[in-house]
């Protein structure tokens, strides 16, 4: 275990920055925060609550809206979303919603609320295939409504991305087991170690089932083809994945050098500072005003002294040795390191699940589902725009519409 990468670098509010924090709000009529939120928590409600320190009634505004709203709390790039339409940026700052939201979450673990129940048993039985938060969520709304649930997850532990991406300094284990918990406490049927498309098909679930959900993500992640088969070069994902599991307790590269800006790139490149690196240069193919990072990331990365060097692509590169161009402007630059990170994206890995994926990596249905088949898509790869947490909680709940519709139809 190494304990500074499982401490948060957020240690999140007292009761006292609660209470002034929320007393900062401008109490909006038809609130913007709640319009920004793509899973519809409803900022401007809770926040009411704690005014009148009703944190119950804070608590049950957030889950009834939102079945992770504790681990949203934590990993919500904020700025983007709720925080974005807050007008008392006009005055000085956005209220911090997510601390806000954190705190309430908290106080609903301590005081062991049970919101969400297990809803009267239908008949219906759904299989969701991968356990991400897309997966996650759609689980505790189906078994809220009475379905019957079973999920298959290919790795050994329920979590996706929040379980093998995500830092621990930004999203524990604990929080994450306890928002898995409630789920299976509401009667989750989980398969672990079970990969569809292998050791079951989608033939036998969708025979079995009366509706199967893939809610596998986009869970490779991308390799430039000058990297490939280089000894040198590992991708971010598989990099997070390997300390997160092992709590941090992995031996890292003095010289970093990481490929690519967004949040991926951040967390591998402050995860390395934390965890002993002496040098870590980030290149970057944006330029800083046009950076895909969020705010928060971005702050974490710095505050580690991590290097940014911004609007560079690489050229070329020789064993542990990469050139570079300026997008813009006539500049070369060339780095050599211990190791070679690529943080360019992520795609999907759909071997034998029957889905055929257009050009832009999604499938192409507003209503989530495959033609008139009983199969529907969620997540990262369906054709929800909002690749995060809380978008993958929204395209959960949009779904729920279209899967109840089609099976009351039935
Ligand atoms: C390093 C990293 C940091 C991130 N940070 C943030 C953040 O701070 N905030 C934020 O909002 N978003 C963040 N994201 C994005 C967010 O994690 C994703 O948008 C989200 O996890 C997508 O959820 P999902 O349910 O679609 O899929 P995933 O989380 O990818 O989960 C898919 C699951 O399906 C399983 N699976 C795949 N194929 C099969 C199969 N054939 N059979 C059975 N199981 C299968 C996989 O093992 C996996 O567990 C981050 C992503 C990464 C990689
Ligand atoms: S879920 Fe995320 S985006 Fe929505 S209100 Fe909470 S912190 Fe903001």
């Amino acid at each position: 275990m190494n304990s500074k990468y499982l401490k948060s670098l957020d240690e999140g509010f007292s009761y006292q920055t609660l209470k002034l924090e929320a007393s900062r709000c401008l109490l909006c009529h038809d609130a913007p925060c709640s319009k920004e939120c793509p899973a519809g928590t409803d900022p401007a409600k809770f926040i009411r609550s704690v005014r009148f320190d009703n944190l119950k009634g804070a608590a049950e505004t957030i889950r009834e809206n939102n079945p992770l709203g504790a681990i949203c709390a934590r990993v919500c790039p904020t700025e983007k979303y709720c925080q974005k339409g807050c007008l008392r940026s006009g005055i000085d700052k956005p209220i911090d919603i997510g601390n806000i939201q954190r705190y309430v979450t908290d106080f609903e673990q301590k005081t062991n609320m049970k919101i969400l129940k297990k809803g009267v048993e239908n008949n219906k039985r759904i299989a969701i295939v991968g356990s991400g938060p897309s997966g996650l969520s759609l689980a505790a709304l189906l078994l809220r409504d009475g379905y019957k649930v079973d999920m298959y997850e290919k790795e050994s532990k329920l979590g996706g991305y929040l379980r093998c991406g995500i830092p621990a300094y930004r999203l524990s284990n604990e929080v994450l087991d306890y928002e898995i918990q409630r789920i299976i406490d509401l009667g989750l049927n989980y398969h672990t170690n079970t990969t569809i498309g292998k050791d079951i098909t989608m033939y036998e679930l969708k025979t079995y089932f009366d509706v199967v959900v893939i809610a596998v993500g986009y869970s490779k992640g991308k390799i430039l083809e000058m990297f490939k088969d280089n000894p040198y070069v590992e991708t971010a994902v598989d990099y997070l994945k390997r300390i997160k599991e092992n709590d941090g307790n992995v031996l890292v590269d003095d010289n970093v050098l990481v490929i690519g800006g967004g949040d991926v790139s951040m967390d591998i490149c402050t995860s390395l500072k934390i965890l002993g690196s002496t040098n870590v240069t980030a290149v970057v193919y944006e330029e800083l005003f046009e950076f895909k990072a969020s705010k928060k990331e971005l702050e974490d990365a710095r505050k580690h002294d991590v290097t940014i060097i911004d609007g560079y692509v690489p050229t070329s590169v020789h064993n542990n040795t990469v050139n570079f161009k300026h997008r813009r402007l006539p500049y070369d630059l060339t780095m050599t390191a211990d190791k070679i990170i690529l943080a360019v994206g992520q795609t999907y890995d759909v071997e034998n699940l029957d889905l055929k994926i257009d050009k832009n990596e999604a499938i192409t249905k507003t209503n989530y589902q495959i033609d008139d088949s009983n199969v529907f898509v969620i997540g990262d790869i369906s054709i929800n725009k909002e690749k995060t947490v809380v978008g993958s909680v929204k395209s959960a709940k949009e779904a729920l519409y279209y899967i109840k519709q089609y099976l009351g139809g039935k």
